[in-house]
């Protein structure tokens, strides 16, 4: 099926660039100059990514992002200019999947909106499969949530404690795709986070160390400079 991609861009050069490489590479695309128009073209019908210029004349793209993940989890790409850092960093925190930074290849761009989509795929078939299915299998390990207990492939279990557990869940589940400190705690914690994102940092040095993970050169839970971390689970089964 084709997929939908909106560009929210007002520098037209920019937007034909995005518009004309999303449309070789097979996709529809919506487009628009300003941000005033984006739930109208949600609405519309079924969007599956929304690329979104933060330095937009209205409203900016972060506040957009905001807006649009209060309702809903279409994948965002948001767009930068360089050296906004901050802002992509605040992106990825408020709910963005990914930021492109300017000037960038169209190469860069289809390469970008691929891996957004199939991350999104997969997310979708986790999330449905959490309910039915109550152990993850990744590298040598398998992680049983009923019994809160990671074992590795020779059968050793060896215990979580509860935050462990929820971090641990909370990265399966969500795997390959970048997780701020933010969206850890509230998988862990709730609404009884602990005023310091760090715990999270300490929690991550735990887990690596029961995963048999190198802190140095980790091979499945890395670091993200200045974003958080990614769960990277090749040949992870469920
Ligand atoms: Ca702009």
């Amino acid at each position: 099926m084709t997929k939908h991609v909106t560009i929210v861009e007002d520098d037209p050069d920019v937007r034909a660039v995005l518009a004309r490489s999303l449309g070789a590479d097979g996709y529809r695309v919506t487009e628009l100059a300003t941000g005033v128009g984006i739930e109208a073209a949600l609405s519309a019908g079924p969007v599956d990514l929304v690329i979104l210029d933060i330095g937009l004349p209205d409203i900016d793209g972060l506040t957009i992002t905001q807006q649009i993940r209060r309702h809903s989890d279409v994948a965002i790409i948001i767009v930068s200019g360089r050296g906004d850092l901050a802002d992509r960093i605040v992106g990825l925190e408020i709910g963005a999947d990914d930021y492109i930074t300017k000037p960038f290849e169209p190469r860069e761009i289809l390469a970008r909106v691929r891996s957004v989509l199939r991350r999104g795929r997969r997310q979708a078939e986790t999330v449905a499969d959490v309910d039915r299915r109550l152990t993850y299998g990744f590298g040598q390990w398998t992680l049983d949530a009923s019994a809160q207990t990671l074992a590795s492939v020779d059968g050793k279990a060896i215990a979580l404690t509860s935050g462990e557990f929820k971090l641990l869940e909370a990265m399966v589940t969500r795997a390959n795709r970048v997780l701020s400190r933010n969206q850890l705690m509230d998988a862990c914690y709730g609404n009884n986070s602990p005023a310091f994102d760090r715990s999270i940092d300490v929690c991550v040095g735990r887990l690596r160390r029961k995963l048999k993970d190198d802190p140095r050169n980790p091979a499945l839970i890395r670091t993200v400079r200045n974003g958080g971390y990614i769960f990277a689970a090749r040949g992870a089964r469920h």
